[in-house]
């Protein structure tokens, strides 16, 4: 098995113990995904994986996705419950967890739908529920060598359909066309499929998520392209701020700003350090040229089996770095109504420093 599932089930076992929890609901989605390789679709129908901290973990499956759980890694690590159209799963939940008398406290998915949790609740009325990531949040942040592995493909992946977009050029196309472009580059770079493509032109830039539209791009307009997918689960997430032609002297300034701005927070990056200072260091730089007011958003987020996961780089998370946390590096600036710049790139903690994923050039790239 090239992902460890049989230890990540035994160190969730034992962190549900630590937590003083009797129990966690796994729910279909990363969690799910991460502790035993299945991933089918959340559904009103449902699907619970129960970790305790004594005894077996259980798979409560509806009786036709039985075939497809068997078919997915877990069919040799698990026990599985089934139950039928018509009868009610809910009650499988509360034996398998085996609720202790009086009141007891258990994890569910963070992305568990409200109508199983409300269910779970009338079935277990003495019960505290609270959010999983309590237990598996500091598991799946620390990424195993496979999982580095499968991140390090798609930041190269995500590189290369940068160098492609380079190559073929985005002047007098719409935003939306490039973004097509783009999607399409990700999965024949490699990626199973793409999540995201960000193309925001001109004034467009100063929103960081801007939806790509009919907008035509101009000469002299910088562009940011912000864009990932996936491979084997695992994501990648890259921006780059190109323009059309010669740039204007204020957009290369401030994208030199930017461009110190990450070095400085590639550069804090370490085992031990709090997660702030990481995004101290980027935000410093820009606010000693004056810009502060306009880097709107924190400078980076886990990344992993989700796009957005912990550790969040943000000011107020004092949470140290551990070797094997990846995170994206992503300052920028927003004029309102006039254009962004925006570089990111994907990092991993090591034990004695950082490693930058991604290889693509940073530098403010004149494409035709
Ligand atoms: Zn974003
Ligand atoms: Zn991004
Ligand atoms: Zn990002």
């Amino acid at each position: 098995m090239l992902l460890d599932h049989q230890g990540r089930l035994r160190r969730a076992a034992e962190r549900t113990a630590e937590a003083g929890l009797a129990g966690v609901i796994v729910t279909p989605g990363p969690d799910l995904l991460y502790l035993v390789g299945y991933d089918p679709p959340q559904l009103e129908r449902l699907t619970a994986l129960v970790v305790r901290p004594m005894g077996d973990p259980i798979l409560i499956v509806p009786d036709l996705e039985r075939p497809r759980a068997l078919a997915s890694p877990l069919g040799d690590l698990l026990e599985i419950a089934t139950w039928s159209d018509g009868a009610e799963p809910y009650g499988l939940v509360r034996s398998a967890l085996r609720p202790p008398e009086g009141s007891a406290r258990f994890g569910i998915s963070d992305r568990t739908w409200a109508s199983h949790v409300i269910a779970l609740q009338r079935e277990l009325p003495h019960a505290g529920l609270e959010p999983a990531s309590s237990v598996l949040a500091p598991l799946r942040a620390r990424k195993d060598p496979g999982e580095i592995r499968l991140l390090a493909r798609a930041a190269s992946a995500a590189d290369h359909a940068y160098g492609r977009i380079r190559r073929t050029g985005i002047a007098g196309r719409t935003e939306s066309e490039v973004a097509s472009m783009l999607a399409r580059h990700l999965v024949e770079a490699g990626h199973d499929s793409t999540a995201f493509v960000i193309v925001a032109s001109g004034p467009n830039g100063s929103s960081p998520h801007h939806e790509p539209a009919g907008r035509i791009i101009d000469a002299r307009d910088p562009v940011v392209l912000d864009f990932g997918g996936r491979i084997g689960g695992y994501c990648s997430d890259m921006t780059r701020t190109v323009t059309v032609g010669d740039a204007p002297e204020e957009v290369q300034e401030i994208h030199g700003i930017v461009r110190r701005a990450q070095a400085a927070a590639f550069d804090a990056v370490g085992p031990g350090v709090p997660a702030e200072d990481v995004d101290r260091a980027a935000r410093t730089v820009i606010e000693d040229h004056g810009y502060g007011e306009w880097f709107i958003h924190r400078t980076g987020h886990g990344i992993g089996l989700e796009e957005h996961e912990p550790p969040y780089i943000v000011r107020g998370n004092r949470e140290p770095l551990q070797p094997g946390m990846t995170f994206s590096v992503e300052p920028g600036i927003y004029l309102p109504e006039r254009f962004g710049v925006r570089i990111e790139d994907i990092v991993v903690v090591t034990e004695d420093g950082v490693e930058v994923l991604n290889q693509a050039p940073r530098e403010l790239a004149r494409i035709g």
